[in-house]
């Protein structure tokens, strides 16, 4: 089980400078955190660096981190979603304070709603949406005041009861708050607070027909829990004032700050609910728990830990300042994670036939191997061996340069654990294609030690024909073939046609576990495998997470 109190922890950044200098200074003792997800969809590998950065301080300041689901859009939040939510974030290894709705407040936001209105400082306006942009001015023209701003307090409670008692239909009427028309910031132009619509909510039902916005929502929701440091991505940097503004002018029961720093954006990777709702809808893949999607739930069935995923929030730090990960920044915290919990074994994804003719037909023998080549505690199982075998298609090949140095016609190849073959002849089907080899064994060559000082270059993995486990080998790779997906003008032209390839004649030893997903395989060549969701004895369902190695850089290189 994976242990959270190993989350790093001594990573500086600007947001733990601010607290420190918050604590020195005695503004708060306790630190509270949230992270605040809208239940809208699956998490992705951008939230793990907001929950890694939120539970990550609240536990190295002995405070606390909620998790609050911000649902004020009813018509796309669904109980699926926050299922996946609480069990996406349990599985990183964080323990939320309390789990509560930012709709569970409503009655409260409404109160406050009430009181702007009775203090001159919201209004309700009439205007169309489209009047209301219209009105809204540009980046370099300020805007116009809506012909209802000065509406009399009693008319704008009136109106305002009447919108919550469902005497209006959606968009007649919205709840504005009174600031600046003219004010450089837009966010501050008379923001609605409140619009009608008339949906069904997964948590308040249909009590209300009148919803708050976000940006009314967030920062009063944070004060109610007593959040000490809202954290959020620097899109909400010109939001701020807002935020101050309405916390500023209520009575609240404390008084956030909001602290922004830059959203991760990986490569070859899209980081948006929306659009991966769009692969999942369009059935580019084959759910929000595709192993090729980087959400926390695909990532998962992909056979990420969550300790890669949390080494690799660690390694990219926090910054205010917009960067782009490189990929195989990931892949590196992942496969130096699974180096140090993968257990070895051997599996032919793409297997060819090898007869060893002068192995007798009625004999086997069981070879130990190390479960892991540098620790012990894993421990060693035993690897059948007998007449027939495969061995990968790939480490065959007919007509071999002379640095190639696994099988060939007349060389000799090792394999591992077991014995030297020489391939001495190619049998061929009628359309010319390779169904198996001849080969001969030197029975003094018994674990893989030569016995008269030849050299033998290569070491191949193989399974044993008659002990094999048949089954299915999911190969993954990325799902987009540009660093940038989410740049283009229709990411689809950017999905890489050989994100999935289906083996569907693997050969696996038997010492596998075919159906626990908690253990991760190292098939020894070939890279780290899980077995997947769909596996089963009878059909038995690997997913390759990572290869061994980067096969991208040298594409990239040679690009
Ligand atoms: P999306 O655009 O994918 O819907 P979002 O920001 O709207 O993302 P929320 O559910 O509102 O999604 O996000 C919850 C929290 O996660 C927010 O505090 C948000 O700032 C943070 N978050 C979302 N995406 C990223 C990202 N790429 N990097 C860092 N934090 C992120
Ligand atoms: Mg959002």
């Amino acid at each position: 089980m994976h242990d959270p109190s190993a989350v790093a922890s001594d990573s500086s950044n600007f947001i733990r400078d601010t607290i420190d200098a918050d604590l020195a200074t005695g503004k708060m003792s306790t630190i509270i955190t949230r992270f605040p997800p809208e239940p809208n969809g699956y998490l992705h590998i951008g939230h793990a660096k907001s929950i890694c950065l939120n539970f990550g301080i609240a536990r190295d300041y002995k405070g606390y981190c909620n998790l609050r689901f911000d649902d004020t859009n009813p018509e796309k939040e669904e109980q699926e979603y926050i299922d996946s939510i609480r069990r996406d974030v349990e599985w990183l290894g964080f323990e939320w304070h309390s789990n509560p709705f930012a709709s569970d407040y409503f009655d409260q936001l409404y109160a406050w709603a009430v009181d702007l209105i009775t203090q001159g400082k919201a209004y309700v306006d009439s205007q169309s949406a489209e009047e209301i942009r219209a009105n809204r001015g540009t980046l370099t023209e300020p805007g116009n005041d809506s012909p209802y701003r000065e509406r009399s307090v009693e008319e704008n409670l009136e109106l305002f009861e009447d919108m919550k008692n469902d005497k209006y239909n959606d968009g007649e009427h919205v709840l504005r708050a009174r600031i600046d028309m003219a004010s450089p910031n837009i966010n501050m132009r008379d923001p609605v607070l409140y619009r009608i619509l008339h949906a069904t909510h997964h948590n308040t039902g249909d009590k209300w027909c009148i919803y708050p916005l976000y940006d009314f929502t967030h920062g009063l929701s944070d004060a109610i829990e007593g959040v000490t440091h809202s954290l959020c991505t620097l899109e909400f940097e010109d939001h701020r004032p807002l935020y101050d503004w309405i916390l500023d002018n209520l009575e609240t029961p404390s008084r956030p700050v909001q602290i922004e720093f830059a959203r991760l954006q990986l490569e070859y990777s899209l980081t948006s609910k929306r659009k991966l709702n769009m692969l999942v809808n369009e059935g580019q893949v084959s759910g929000w728990d595709d192993p090729r999607m980087l959400t926390i739930s695909g990532m998962r069935r992909r056979g990420f830990t969550p300790q890669s995923i949390i080494n690799f929030c660690d390694m990219i730090g926090i910054t205010k300042k917009y960067s782009t990960i490189e990929m195989g920044v990931l892949e590196t915290a992942l496969r130096d994670d699974l180096n140090t919990r993968a257990t070895r074994r051997m599996a032919v994804v793409d297997p060819l036939k090898v007869i060893i003719e002068n192995y007798p037909a009625d004999q086997e023998e069981w070879f130990n191997g190390p479960n892991h080549p540098q620790n012990p505690d894993f421990g060693s199982r035993e690897v059948p061996f007998s007449r027939e075998i495969y061995i990968e298609r790939d480490d065959f090949m007919e007509d071999a340069p002379k640095k190639f140095f696994r099988l060939s016609p007349g060389r000799e190849v090792r394999l591992r654990f077991a014995y030297y073959i020489t391939c001495k002849e190619v049998i061929k089907n009628a359309a010319g294609k390779i169904e198996s080899l001849i080969c001969t064994y030197d029975p003094e060559s018994r674990g893989g030690s030569s016995p008269d000082g030849r050299k033998v270059r290569g070491t191949i993995h193989w399974v044993s024909a008659r002990h094999a486990v048949d089954a299915q080998v999911n190969l993954y790779d990325r799902l987009f073939t540009s660093p940038n997906p989410g740049a283009a003008a229709d990411f689809h032209q950017a999905l890489n046609p050989d994100s999935h390839i289906v083996m569907d004649n693997a050969k696996l030893e038997p010492a596998i576990e075919l159906t626990d997903n908690s253990i991760a395989y190292q098939f020894e060549r070939l890279g780290y495998f899980i077995s997947d969701y769909d596996s089963s004895n009878d059909n038995p369902v690997f997913n390759r997470t990572m290869t061994l190695r980067d096969s991208w850089a040298k594409i990239e290189q040679s690009q």
